[in-house]
């Protein structure tokens, strides 16, 4: 049985199988990915992009005769290049996404005073809102700024150049209209596909990190940090719960308590260091050995109490005899020098009848029935 294997039986939790796994991978996934070529490229790419839309613009504009649209467009080429430029050098590159968002604000009410309505300049007044939410703005207030400018703006020019107001430019009835809108419906998308993926990304990395966290907060509340056992509250957890069970099923169920001999001279004679590493070693053997649904925990300070449900005296016997055997076996070194431990172990066996205070002082009984018939075995019967 695995280490983790005995630590998984502690709770029932359904989280803590497949989900748990899956989530720790995919942060995993994340994290090796997000380097700072990464961050760095997730700004670089999309002012990239702007360099090339705008050199589109410019020469589409050119074409179809706009030329206030054209000079405007060649100082937008220019400030994404300086943009990209900057992009490798500047440390804050949120300066940048800023100053990108105030030039797509001027470009789209320019060009919807040149152009008109028709060709959707209108659209990226708009488009950039969710930007400013997704981007890790340290001020709060900078999204809503945003979005308090371009909405107004939007609204007017809507209201206007679909009312009273007339483009500086006809260009109804020509295809550059069309061309335009097709274009920008294009660049418009890639916006919002852009937004969102990062958005669900980082959402989900997000739940992912908070649930591996609580699940670890969990397993910490719940495990003895030396032995990676059960700690005593959540033994008694699970006592209760398989006492519960037992009354459902009519089986009776095994407690049993197993206190290492001798072990005040391990420490004396080894120090405490390395009575710490037998203890966690002597912990290892009884979770490893542990039978599917059993339990153990550190219940005080060399002593270990596990739960076997479903299980009779005989079941506890088997289980502990083994465990005594394996811990005995069990060859320690320290500067040079081998020795060994034992342990004794009490047992008792419950059913729903009895209390579960009842059960373990049953077993510590004859925990300390067995130290003073000679340690080392185990104790299962009051005579
Ligand atoms: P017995 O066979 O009767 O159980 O004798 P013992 O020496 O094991 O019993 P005693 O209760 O006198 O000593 C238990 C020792 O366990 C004393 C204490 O220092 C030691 N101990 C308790 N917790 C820890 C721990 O976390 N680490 C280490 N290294 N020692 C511990
Ligand atoms: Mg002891
Ligand atoms: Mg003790």
């Amino acid at each position: 049985m695995s280490e983790n294997a005995h630590i998984s039986t502690h709770s029932p939790d359904s989280y803590r199988g497949k989900q748990y796994k899956g989530d720790l991978k995919f942060i995993e996934k994340i994290d090796k990915r997000v380097s700072p070529k990464v961050v760095f490229m997730l700004y670089f790419c999309p002012l990239v992009a702007c360099l090339i839309a705008h050199t589109l613009y410019m020469v589409l504009f050119a074409m179809s005769g706009v030329s206030g649209m054209v000079i405007f467009n060649l100082f937008s080429v220019l400030f994404y290049a300086v943009m990209i430029i900057l992009a490798k050098n500047v440390k804050e590159k949120l300066h940048l996404v800023y100053a990108s968002q105030f030039e797509i604000v001027i470009h789209a009410v320019a060009a919807t005073v040149f152009v008109g309505l028709m060709p959707n300049f209108c659209m990226f007044l708009l488009m950039i809102i969710p930007l400013a939410f997704l981007m890790p703005n340290k001020r709060k207030l900078v999204p809503f700024v945003v979005l308090l400018t371009s909405v107004p703006l939007y609204g007017f020019l809507n209201f206007y150049y679909s009312t009273s107001g007339h483009a500086l430019h006809d260009l109804s009835g020509t295809l550059y209209q069309t061309v335009f809108y097709v274009i920008n419906i294009i660049v418009g998308s890639f916006v919002l596909i852009y937004v969102a993926t990062i958005f669900s990304i980082l959402n989900s990395y997000t739940e992912a990190k908070i649930r591996v966290q609580n699940e670890q907060l969990k397993i910490m509340a719940s495990t003895d940090p030396l032995t990676k056992l059960s700690n005593r509250r959540e033994i008694n957890r699970r006592l209760s719960e398989i006492h519960l069970q037992s009354r459902e099923s009519g089986r009776s169920f095994i407690v049993g308590i197993g206190d290492i001999d001798n072990f005040k001279k391990v420490n004396d004679t080894y120090g405490h260091d390395m009575g710490d590493v037998v203890l966690a070693s002597v912990a290892k053997i009884i979770g490893d050995n542990l039978p599917d649904n059993a339990c153990a925990s550190r219940w005080g300070g060399e002593e270990f109490l596990f739960v076997l449900p479903d299980a009779n005296i005989e079941d506890g016997r088997t289980y502990a005899d083994n465990v005594i055997s394996l811990i005995g076996n069990k060859i320690h070194t320290h500067d040079g020098t081998d020795f060994s431990v034992t342990m004794t172990i009490g047992l008792c066996e419950g059913t729903s009848d009895d209390s579960v205070d009842h059960i373990i002082s049953c077993a510590d009984s004859r925990l300390y029935k067995g130290k003073h018939n000679g340690k080392n075995h185990t104790e299962y019967s009051d005579c």
